[in-house]
């Protein structure tokens, strides 16, 4: 495996531009998958948790091929990514990159933006456009964009897209560009949905999974706190008062809840901001620069506003509420834990979502701890500590202050050095004293869990399967009008021969199949977490 970027053969051009970034070697992803695309012509489905480089796994090949191509101006790359945040992102980082490479371009398009622009930038006849489906699909139809000659189309994150709901768009956007053109898929997670995307547009396409599929970043520790319902902004305050130098994501599920807490937490004193779909394009860049330049320590987001946000070195991702679609959490996870740095993923549940706790289990193939919020006092003594730490790593400019030393003097000659002190910490501290003077205990401790209360030990178990064959379990069922045969056709359709599966039983809510040993694992691979007609299915082997 090739241990450099030189190695992978990527051009010095290219290779100044991103040492000067600070890569020095190729990620797994990159290593991976650049070689392929620089000598093949094949179609790609990479799965790869966030984080992981693929910006630079699919962006500097393209590059590499554009300058193969004599920079001719005509647009040979479409990257099609799901919000404007991250079509601005990847345009970045592949401007980044071809900062040695003159004459190369790159315009993104996106909605929520004067169509105006865009369609002037286009004029000048990039090399690379990044657009987001609907607004290309705009352009598309005003003629303002020549897709005709692509060779590369590149849909980042492209679960993303489907489950913004462009699958429409996407659908369109495929069907107008040229046959002979390579496509490159990337996803965090493959539900049904991006496999029949892949299915029906890609040739043959290889399917290269990077690290454990689903699964989050090592670096990411879970936790969990458990609160009553009413709690819960008390339970994350406690928990951000807890690390005085968070600085961090809090999730939200809607756009309104993210405005309440936001607008709480800036009452409250915080470094905080909102980031959501109602706010305007001048409002959200200006929230986005000053959480990147950590003048915000706390951005409220809600899941589609910051998904693809690249930034570094979060300490906390705060899920305030989890998710409705479970799976979203990988992506929220996934924001911190970056680069070699440890992160915490931290949610606030109330006593009934316990269930979600263990869905997300299994989906990333972890754990999580259930901590126990601070005391008032933990509280208070972590600050204190933390303000100390501040103190002692200040610079004293001995000169600039001087001339004040002794007017200092003079008015505290009284004072002892003790009583000095504690008036200089009181300035800061007395807002947490205050606020946490006979703070209650919010924690709820867990009972311990009764058999089947969650629903995860099926209700039914199916009786001995057929010899050869293992019982997988679908939580599909008459309720959602299944019948043996659309469970036959979806066995067959993963690539399961008719021989291969045996007796099928449906109940209401799940249904049992015997699939022969070998194959049964792969049936829950390709099934289990993803969806069926709209609801989310699970899937597991019955022992
Ligand atoms: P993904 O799209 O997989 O979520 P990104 O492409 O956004 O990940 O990359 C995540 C971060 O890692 C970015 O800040 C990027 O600059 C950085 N990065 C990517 N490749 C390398 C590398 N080879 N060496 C160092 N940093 C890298
Ligand atoms: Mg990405």
């Amino acid at each position: 495996m090739a241990n450099t970027f030189q190695e992978l053969g990527l051009n010095s051009y290219l290779i100044k531009a991103i040492g000067e970034m600070g890569f020095e070697k190729p990620t797994p992803v990159q290593e991976r998958i650049i070689p392929d695309l620089l000598s093949q012509e094949n179609d790609i489905v990479c799965l790869a948790q966030t984080g992981t480089g693929k910006t630079a796994a699919f962006g500097l090949p393209s590059l590499e091929r554009i300058v193969a191509h004599n920079m001719e101006r005509y647009t040979q790359v479409l990257v099609l990514s799901p919000t404007r945040e991250l079509c601005k992102q990847i345009t970045q980082d592949l401007r980044n990159y071809s900062k040695y490479l003159h004459d190369l371009h790159v315009v993104d398009v996106y909605g929520g933006a004067g169509i105006e622009p865009q369609i002037k930038a286009l004029k000048k006849i990039p090399q690379i456009v990044v657009a987001t489906p609907g607004r290309l699909l705009d352009l598309i139809g005003r003629k303002a964009v020549d897709l005709s000659r692509i060779h590369t189309l590149i849909l980042d994150e492209a679960d993303e897209m489907l489950n913004m709901g462009f699958k429409e768009d996407l659908d369109a956007i495929l069907e107008s560009v040229p046959q002979q053109k390579r496509v490159l898929l990337f996803s965090a997670t493959l539900p049904l949905e991006v496999e029949k995307i892949a299915k029906t547009y890609m040739q043959d396409a290889q399917v290269v999974t990077v690290g454990t599929r689903n699964s989050g970043s090592d670096n990411v520790k879970h936790y969990y706190y458990m609160v009553h319902e009413k709690d819960r902004y008390l339970a994350l305050k406690r928990v951000v008062d807890y690390y005085p130098d968070i600085y961090g994501i809090i999730f939200c599920r809607t756009r309104r809840e993210t405005g309440d807490v936001a607008t709480a937490l800036i009452k409250d004193g915080y470094d905080a901001d909102a980031l959501h779909g109602d706010l305007s394009q001048m409002q959200r860049d200006q929230v986005m620069r000053r959480f990147k330049e950590k003048n915000l320590k706390l951005l409220v987001a809600t899941d589609v506003a910051a998904r693809g946000i690249d930034v570094n070195n979060l300490s906390h991702v705060i899920n305030y509420n989890l998710p409705d679609e479970v799976e979203q959490y990988t992506h929220r996870s996934g924001r911190t834990g970056r680069a070699d740095k440890t992160g915490k993923s931290i949610v606030i549940i109330n006593t009934k979502e316990q269930s979600k706790i263990r869905r997300i289990e299994k989906i990333i193939n972890k754990t999580f701890a259930q901590a126990k919020l601070p005391t008032g006092e933990e509280v208070c003594s972590k600050q204190l500590l933390s303000m100390i730490d501040h103190i002692n790593a200040v610079e004293v400019r001995e000169e600039q202050i001087a001339p004040y030393i002794r007017l200092i003097e003079d008015k505290w000659q009284d004072m002892s050095r003790k009583e000095i002190i504690k008036k200089f910490l009181s300035v800061e501290f007395n807002r947490f004293l205050d606020y946490y003077r006979n703070a209650p205990d919010l924690n709820i401790i867990q009972e311990k869990k009764k058999k089947n209360e969650e629903g995860d030990a099926p209700a039914y178990t199916p009786k001995r399967g057929e010899k050869g064959f293992k019982w997988v379990k679908l939580s599909i069922g008459t309720k959602q009008s299944v019948t043996t045969r659309h469970i036959i056709r979806m066995m067959t359709s993963l690539g399961v021969g008719k021989r291969g599966i045996g007796k099928i039983e449906i109940r209401r809510s799940e249904c049992f199949v015997n699939i022969s040993a070998n194959a049964a694992k792969y049936v829950v691979e390709q099934t289990n977490n993803t969806e069926y007609r709209g609801r989310r299915l699970w899937s597991g082997i019955v022992e």
